[in-house]
């Protein structure tokens, strides 16, 4: 945001508050920031906002802005500060210099730091009208602000809306506020135009979707941030989990199974307790009711796993490695637990239990740059084939300079693994950004950043070079020299989180899925039951197309709209239902031995003897 409009927003939230404060004039004020979209403020109000008064109090904001009113800096002693804001019986403002008195700002959060400078004399602004020399309203802030309200005009601003919040975020100290949302744009145009773009992004919203479609649900009786698949998200995963296993396989990756759960000293090791402890659950104990379980004086516990690897780990030491073996390729959907805040949970992208893809290689150091390569290209061609266009390369790379607690001393091995990486990108000739910081502390990555549909940043796939891990479970293979040694080991994830990859699946397309994915593909619309002989004829003729790309084996996915309902309403429920193609079939159709095939693109007559091959290559 260029810092005019910050300033302009910041203005504005003055303007609201002083047209709540001429509604309400026993309002107390919190702190009014400015946001991505606009600003907020917060005020302890004698009632609770309805959803009329935002127009009212829109329409006396769009008054402000046609009388004479201007913004006076004044500059107070604390002290002084102080008793004018008593005065006011302001006692959020004075609750913050207080603290500003005390204990300087280092006590405030950012939107509270926002009200002052710092210093021991305070700022206040003053919107006055110049007509009259009355004052509107007072308020403690650093600016800066417009001189002159009229500067404001021209904006495009909305009351958005309000909701409940606690002063200073406190829950403990339970103030309620009322968060009073503006909208503020450099112009009417470009307000609408974030509107219209807000309404798009919430008709795609997964969770929305997701509802929608009936592809997954939350229940509160099994726990929130664990989502429940129904049939057609079961179906949708299953294909997608399918593909990847295909395409995983043909590269040489051995699928694995690998339990839930694991015992407290797998993850000692693995560095989970000490580093990751608070991503965990709680432990499993092992006594049971009677007391018993103890094995030689000591209590098992066990943790839910929040990582697959050093299950895989097990799998690669259960008999020693020759250099022949690699590398060496595991892969699995491991689900994983970790237990996140339970504010932060959202539909399947911030979740309690996930499913990964998750692929671990085992490979001498030489064989790096071809695992990377493999790796690359079959992903490059999945998101093809799934219609992923829009995404970015991302080389996740260590900051030795400014982040030396994370990353330590440059070693021979991290110039190595950049190295091999940088050159895999640069040989395919791949798109690719330098992302200093923000590799893993173990080694670089290389993501697949996406954006989503409301335009934050998120990385799809990863592949992650590890040279921390190996030692510490003692993995070697044995080299033709004889030797034993350490391989390299790459964490490789190319659906991320299968659950997240869905969310952003349903994004993307707004629950149209590629054909070869949708759950239900083609839906066989009657006109009356005089047709049911013809319709299984026709759903025979389908069932022959087996699709072969890109996933193998894939049987076409029918169902009949048998209700007794009008043309129309079947086929507007379809559409509702984002069913691919829709086939209609009326006693005409079957005279002519032909069926009405009706997709996004429009309706055409295909013969019954034409169909296979019609399907076979449909896209
Ligand atoms: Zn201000
Ligand atoms: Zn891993």
């Amino acid at each position: 945001m260029s810092k005019e409009l910050e300033i302009k927003r910041h203005s504005m939230a003055h303007l609201v508050a002083a047209a709540v404060q001429e509604m309400f004039p026993e309002a107390q004020f919190g702190v009014g920031p400015v946001i991505e979209n606009g600003n907020y403020y917060d005020f302890v109000l004698p009632r609770t906002l309805i959803p009329e008064d935002l127009p009212l109090i829109q329409k006396h904001v769009k008054k402000m802005l046609n009388r004479r009113l201007k913004f006076k800096k004044d500059i107070l002693d604390i002290g002084d500060a102080m008793i004018l804001f008593e005065k006011l019986n302001q006692p959020f403002k004075v609750e913050l210099l207080k603290d500003i008195k005390e204990k300087g700002t280092t006590k405030l959060n950012p939107e509270e730091i926002e009200a002052f400078d710092g210093k021991p004399e305070i700022t206040i602004y003053r919107i006055v009208d110049e007509k009259t020399g009355a004052v509107l309203f007072t308020d403690l802030c650093r600016g800066p602000h417009v001189d002159d309200v009229s500067e404001l005009k021209g904006l495009g601003f909305k009351l958005d809306k309000f909701s409940g919040a606690y002063w200073r975020g406190d829950q403990k100290r339970n103030i309620n506020m009322q968060r009073l949302y503006s909208l503020v744009f450099d112009s009417k145009d470009e307000l609408k135009k974030y509107q219209q773009q807000r309404i798009e992004a919430q008709k795609r919203d997964h969770r929305k979707v997701g509802k929608d479609l009936e592809i997954f649900t939350i229940s509160d009786e099994v726990g929130a941030g664990l989502p429940l698949y129904l049939p057609n998200g079961g179906k949708l995963r299953n294909l997608l989990e399918k593909y990847m296993q295909q395409e995983a396989e043909e590269a040489g990756y051995m699928y694995v199974y690998t339990p839930h759960i694991g015992k407290s000293d797998l993850f000692a090791k693995s560095g989970h307790l000490d580093h990751y402890r608070d991503g965990m659950f709680a432990p499993i104990s092992m006594v049971n009711l009677d007391g018993e379980g103890e094995i030689d004086g000591k209590v098992e516990q066990f943790y839910l796993k929040p990582m697959n690897c050093p299950m895989h780990h097990q799998i690669y030491l259960n008999k020693p490695r020759s250099y022949r073996e690699l590398p060496y390729k595991l892969f699995e959907y491991g689900t994983v637990y970790r237990y996140e805040e339970s504010g932060t949970l959202t539909g399947l992208i911030r979740v309690r239990g996930f499913t990964q893809n998750d692929a671990h290689v085992y490979c001498a150091p030489t064989q790096l740059k071809d695992v990377i390569e493999e790796a690359l290209n079959r992903f490059t061609r999945a998101y093809q084939d799934l219609g992923i266009k829009d995404y970015k390369i991302r080389f996740s790379l260590p900051d030795f300079e400014n982040d030396e607690e994370k990353y330590g001393k440059e070693t021979e091995e991290w110039k190595d693994s950049v190295k091999a990486m940088r050159k895999s990108l640069d040989e395919l000739d791949v798109d690719y950004y330098d992302a200093v910081g923000e590799a893993a502390f173990y080694g670089p990555k290389i993501d697949i950043q996406v954006r989503n549909v409301n335009g934050k940043e998120d990385s799809l796939s990863t592949i992650q070079v590890d040279y921390s891990i190996a030692p510490k479970f003692g993995i070697t293979y044995k080299d033709a020299d004889g030797e034993q040694k350490t391989p390299v080991i790459i964490h490789m994830a190319l659906m991320g989180s299968v659950d997240r990859f869905i969310a952003f699946m349903i994004e993307m397309t707004g629950g149209r899925f590629p054909f070869w994915i949708a759950p239900e593909q083609i839906r066989i619309l009657t006109i009356n039951d005089a047709v049911a002989p013809y319709v299984e004829k026709v759903r025979k003729v389908l069932k022959e197309v087996v699709l072969m790309k890109p996933l193998k084996y894939n049987e076409l996915r029918i169902a009949v709209d048998y209700r007794n309902e009008s043309l129309n309403r079947k086929i507007r429920d379809g559409q509702l239902q984002k069913i691919p193609v829709m086939l209609i079939v009326g006693p005409q159709d079957e005279a002519e031995q032909v069926v009405s095939v009706r997709t996004q693109k429009g309706e055409e007559k295909v013969k019954l003897s034409d169909l296979v091959e019609f399907f076979s290559n449909f896209k």
